[in-house]
């Protein structure tokens, strides 16, 4: 690291790789351990059935740990059960609702005391398939506060999707809701997909929980299957007066299992350890976060079934002592792209979490950012000071222009923060502080107090525990600035796996086995520039060959998001005879009301084109452009479904316009594959085939 790239970023990076022990055992002590741990890194080795051995490690191995203590009981213990923990705003079912630490901590015991009453027990499997409602969060809680381990499914997923992980994580009880309400669509029945899921799965939980919503109830409980009403059951236990209290576990317990979104295949459960996970949370929701206590307000606008949910609605800023703003809503439709912007002015939020494709959506139905300024007009966004995106690469155009509102009506310095990480990582591998500093670094060394400038386009520096890397395809480390495979050295930090649920073997297959159990493999593809900064370009599985050049998905959609008039956009590789692959663009634009014709304009198209070559280059010259509104599939975590996209495109190349593609279960909506289908359809129907008619030249037949 050379002297001109020295921040204090990089000096707490440094600390935490050159000295863990002193890094993390200092940042352990901000919370409560029923068993302090004496240890704070082993470092080992784990041997699979085929003899291979891998490297393996475990933080805080000998301490015991509640994290429903440190989240939730030891605030009210310190005089602030008044303090707000969750503000729940549900525009969907017309409901505000507000919970101090002391409720919630009510409604935890009671639950708990209930649970325990049916059988759970510490290192037991509990699965919630709910939506976003505060007794979603008071589950978790509850669950781990008897020392049992949750699994939380997207509330609303399909039968099937559901009884895979029920037959993979084997719960005992199941907590669920009578229904969901997915923004402006009627509400939707869960009873069904439950049952029909717990018919199909092998295992089958002994109880069902049902929380019963009024807007749409599940109807009588079948007593026979296990439901009982979740309602009826704390009832009674309050009644009674049955309370229970915290369980700790093993700081190497898992205190989740959550499964990946999917988007490159089979989901994986990602374990989660209970110790380490608290730890890296509370570091990374005070240092990068900004959010350390009362008074302070943390919105998240994600769903509790992604990682982002877990870490930074439920966990992270109940660690802290501070409010979460747990919104069952979109970030557009319910009822406007004003959703958002008027959260933050009613709670006073200070930082707001979201993925870019909320922003996306949002330009798409507010082009002039309408709401974001008259909000701010009236002073009403004073308290924001940061927006943190992630789930996907942010195209700097989308960074520039929140930073520049933000500079208008933010908090004073407001940044707009781009941060990488992943269901396995935890919370973000990369990012920029908002804090300067934490923990014991080495002062001494610090040139620079300035922290880092934010570059729009790279997802910003490593954070502490996280070694990245960018590697050849042999795992030799390639020079900075050129593109390679990320990488992480192990061991990985606290809030990071170790190993997959029940799959020992999987993980080291999914994970290590490509550089031989030297790096992890973090799947994506990008470069790490001069100053350390980490540019995140696409997944391994979208970057395409294009005459023996890997370009990313990612560098081709940033240039095409320059164009002003588009509002989004997705780059799949298509199969060309003579370059091996093409980039084919699928576009939305922010014309209201969008064009009705899959094929763009002449204008836009080669002004589009233009934006690539000079961008990107000639050789990333588009091989199509299609345009179409709501026809980017996503899952419902906010990612891009680029494969799906691909096989229609591959699919059209042969002429099978009707041929069946793989769409995950974690897709939003599976309409939009359909709309892109018929896109796709009439866009080579009209071409004969992919054109380079930009390019001026002619595809052969096909
Ligand atoms: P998941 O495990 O479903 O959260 O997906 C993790 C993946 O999302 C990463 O491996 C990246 O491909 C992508 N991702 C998340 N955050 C970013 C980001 N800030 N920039 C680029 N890609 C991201």
């Amino acid at each position: 690291m050379g002297a001109e790239d020295t921040h204090v970023q990089d000096e707490v990076l440094r600390h935490s790789l050159d000295d863990p022990e002193s890094f993390w055992a200092h940042q352990a002590e901000h919370l409560y351990w029923h068993k302090k741990p004496s240890t704070v890194l082993r470092r080992g080795e784990k041997t699979l059935k085929n003899g291979v051995t891998h490297p393996d490690w475990a933080w805080f191995p000998d301490g015991e740990i509640s994290t429903c203590y440190n989240c939730v009981d030891r605030h009210v213990l310190a005089g602030r059960g008044d303090d707000v923990a969750i503000y729940y705003d549900s525009p969907v079912s017309n409901t505000k609702q507000k919970y101090t630490y002391r409720q919630l901590l009510e409604e935890v015991e009671a639950l708990a005391g209930a649970l325990r009453q049916e059988g759970v027990r510490k290192g037991d499997v509990v699965m919630l398939y709910m939506p976003m409602i505060p007794s979603a969060l008071i589950g978790i809680f509850a669950i781990n506060r008897l020392g049992a381990i949750h699994s939380v499914v997207f509330g609303g997923f399909a039968p099937n999707a559901l009884a895979q992980r029920i037959d993979a994580c084997k719960p005992v009880a199941l907590l669920t809701a009578s229904c969901g309400i997915e923004g402006n669509k009627p509400p939707m029945a869960y009873r069904p997909l439950v049952e029909e899921a717990i018919s199909l799965s092998s295992h089958k939980p002994s109880r069902t929980l049902i929380w019963q919503r009024d807007v749409l109830r599940w109807g009588p409980t079948d007593r026979s299957a296990g439901q009982m009403s979740w309602q009826k059951v704390v009832r009674g236990a309050k009644a009674r007066n049955i309370k229970a209290d915290c369980v700790p576990v093993k700081s190497n317990d898992p205190v989740y299992i959550i499964h990946t979104s999917g988007t490159t295949g089979a989901p994986k459960g990602v374990v989660r350890d209970a110790g380490g996970y608290a730890v890296g949370l509370h570091l990374s929701i005070s240092y990068l976060f900004n959010i350390h206590g009362p008074g302070d307000v943390m919105f998240t606008a994600s769903d509790i079934g992604w990682v982002v949910g877990h870490s930074y609605i439920v966990y992270a800023p109940l660690l802290a002592g501070a409010a979460t703003v747990l919104y069952e809503g979109k970030p557009v439709g319910t009822p406007d792209a004003s959703a958002l912007w008027r959260i933050v002015e009613e709670y006073k939020v200070n930082t707001l979490f979201t993925a870019p494709t909320a922003l996306r959506a949002i330009k798409r139905d507010d082009t002039d950012n309408k709401f974001f300024t008259q909000i701010g007009q009236r002073g009403g966004l004073r308290t924001l000071k940061a927006l943190f995106l992630a789930g996907e690469r942010s195209e700097p155009t989308i960074v520039s222009m929140y930073q520049e509102l933000l500079d208008q009506y933010g908090a004073k310095s407001a940044h707009v923060i781009d941060n990488w990480w992943s269901t396995e990582s935890g919370s973000p591998i990369t990012g920029r502080a908002l804090v300067p500093h934490t923990g014991k670094y080495r002062k001494s060394e610090i040139r620079d107090h300035e922290p880092p400038v934010i570059k729009p386009g790279s997802a910003g520096k490593a954070m502490p525990g996280f070694d990245i890397r960018t590697v050849d395809d042999e795992g030799r480390e390639v020079a900075r600035g050129n593109m390679g495979n990320i990488v992480l050295a192990m061991p990985l930090p606290p809030t990071a796996f170790r190993t997959l649920w029940k799959e020992e073997d999987r993980f080291y297959k999914s994970y290590l086995k490509r550089f031989n159990g030297k790096w992890l493999d973090t799947g994506d593809s990008g470069w790490i520039d001069k100053d350390g900064y980490v540019h995140v370009m696409s997944r391994n599985d979208d970057v395409l060959n294009v005459s023996a050049h890997r370009l990313s998905s990612g560098g081709i959609e940033q240039a095409i998001s320059a164009h002003p008039l588009v509002a989004e956009s997705c780059v799949v590789g298509i199969p060309d005879a003579l370059k091996g692959q093409l980039p084919f663009a699928f576009i939305t634009l922010s014309t209201d009301p969008h064009p009705s014709s899959a094929i763009p304009s002449e204008q836009v198209a080669s002004e589009i084109q233009n934006l690539v070559r000079k961008q990107v280059g000639a050789i990333a010259s588009l091989g199509g452009i299609v345009q179409g509104k709501g026809m980017i599939p996503k899952t419902r975590s906010g990612k891009t479904l680029r494969r799906v996209l691909r096989e229609l495109v591959e699919n059209a190349v042969h002429g099978e316009f009707d041929k069946g593609v793989t769409v995950p279960s974690t897709v939003e909506d599976s309409a939009a594959v359909e709309v892109a289908r018929a896109k796709v359809r009439e866009y080579f129907q009209a071409k004969g085939g992919v054109h380079r008619a930009l390019e001026g030249a002619v595809k052969p037949k096909l």
